[in-house]
């Protein structure tokens, strides 16, 4: 890989170190969500970016949930591009780990710690680059906004949806790079490395059926729990139907391109119609946990996970209820959804919606940020493909999109078994030094020219 140009040769060994340095500096400090306390890490970084004369605010709703916001100016001939990622993890259970959580302890080239995949690689990662820019004195065409959220594991709204909703000004951008993509998955084989442009929705609702209340020593056919019951198995196995979107479309044809003649002419032919798209993905040579994948990405999805009814074992209770997850495809909203979800369960019982903001999100992959980041991987690993991918859950990215800002998921990983995703809010998270030190190169080539570029 080459670096920037302007005569600057960076020392990649010595950045090599001072990544993992930083890297484990911001592991150990505990910002488990709940309670969060986030603003130990914005405190430290802020002590990095102040004394290399970055400008920072800290901003949020209390104290101890403080994000931190930081800019490189740019010659205002086109728009910032943000760095986002989120302090805060998720809890472990410490006794079920090799290693201390909060420890970051290095053995035979892995960094144990919470928080190593999901997401602080890239709170250090993208810290890397905004130091490197600083001290490197290119010319920025963009400003860099470099935010690192509190409050993402429990939805956003203490961290980089209050920053959207109080200081818009200070997160506004053309572009965002954020979590939810830049692994590296191998498929049949084949490396490929993948681009967030997507999210589905969340639209959860909650099924009620109302009944006859009575004794339970005369039965009667007005059983509340059975109506829902029978609603309910109908849900197994009758799947709503398939949508295609632009990201799917996208991905499906470039996991293709990379494929031998046969496996290609498989993969599209999921493409082919709607229709024909199950018995298509069934018969694809894939793992079962990918075709899991690919059904998801192709249809609004609904999966029951909570049921409640009845007080005692002698009484028939007048309501039962169910909550459903529901993800929805990109383009989709509530309301039409809603209509979709009723041509499976039908007319007799009460659907209530359980979410309020939780929109599906879809990028332009024809993008000019896309087309660096292909340019700069290419580079980097001369095989391998990059494809867009649309994530089945979501990020803080849903808290900003409003803004009008484009985000794509892109913490660039090497696959080593730690690049899997395995580990994400499991026991013994972690991530290779060697990927840090080839992410945060990765990364700092890909702002760097498209910054500089315009
Ligand atoms: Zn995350």
């Amino acid at each position: 890989m080459t670096s920037l140009p302007a005569g600057n040769v960076l020392d990649w060994q010595a950045f090599g170190e001072e990544i993992v340095e930083r890297f484990r500096a911001i592991l150990r400090l505990n910002t488990s969500n709940p309670p969060g306390n986030e603003t130990l890490v914005a405190e430290y970084l802020r002590s990095v970016l102040e004394s290399e004369g970055i400008e920072c605010t800290l901003v949020g709703p209390t104290p101890d949930r403080q994000s931190l916001i930081a800019r490189l100016r740019g010659d205002g001939s086109a728009s910032p591009l943000l760095l986002m990622s989120h302090t805060d993890v998720v809890p472990a259970e410490a006794d079920k780990w090799r290693f201390d959580p909060f420890g970051a302890e290095i053995d035979d080239g892995f960094i144990y710690a919470r928080g190593t995949l999901d997401m602080k690689h890239m709170v250090a990662m993208e810290l890397m680059v905004m130091l490197l820019l600083k001290r490197s004195g290119v010319q920025l065409k963009r400003d860099v906004i470099y935010m690192a959220a509190a409050d993402e594991e429990a939805g956003g709204n203490m961290g980089a949806g209050w920053v959207a909703d109080h200081y818009p000004e200070l997160i506004q951008a053309e572009y965002a790079l954020n979590e939810g993509g830049g692994e590296c998955m191998e498929v049949n084989g084949r490396r490929y490395f993948t681009v967030q442009t997507a999210e589905k929705g969340g639209a959860a609702v909650r099924l009620r059926a109302h009944g006859k209340p009575g004794h339970a020593s005369m039965p009667h056919d007005d059983n509340a729990i059975v109506k829902l019951g029978r609603v309910l198995a109908g849900l197994q196995g009758r799947q709503l139907p398939v949508h295609f979107n632009a990201t799917f479309r996208a991905f499906i044809e470039g996991l293709a391109q990379g494929q031998p003649p046969e496996v290609a002419s498989a993969l599209r032919a999921v493409l082919a119609d709607v229709v024909g798209a199950d018995a298509a993905l069934a018969r694809l040579p894939l793992p079962e946990s990918e075709k899991l994948y690919l059904n998801a990405m192709m249809r609004n999805t609904v999966t029951p996970t909570m049921l409640r009814a009845g007080s005692r074992v002698n009484v028939i209770p007048s309501v039962a209820e169910a909550d459903l997850d529901c993800r929805i495809l990109p383009g989709w909203t509530l309301e039409r959804f809603h209509e979709e979800l009723r041509t499976l369960i039908g007319d007799e019982i009460e659907l209530e919606s359980l979410v309020t903001n939780s929109p599906p999100l879809e990028s332009d992959f024809a993008s000019p940020l896309i087309d660096v980041i292909k340019e700069v991987l290419h580079e980097a690993d001369e095989e391998a493909h990059v494809v867009p991918v649309l994530l089945t859950g979501g990020t803080d990215a849903k808290r900003i999109a409003h803004l009008g800002i484009q985000v794509f998921g892109f913490a660039p990983m090497l696959y080593e078994g730690e690049g899997s995703n395995d580990g994400i809010h499991g026991h013994n998270e972690r991530i290779s030094v060697r990927s840090m030190h080839w992410g945060t190169r990765v990364l700092y080539e890909v702002v760097a020219r498209f910054v500089t570029q315009g």
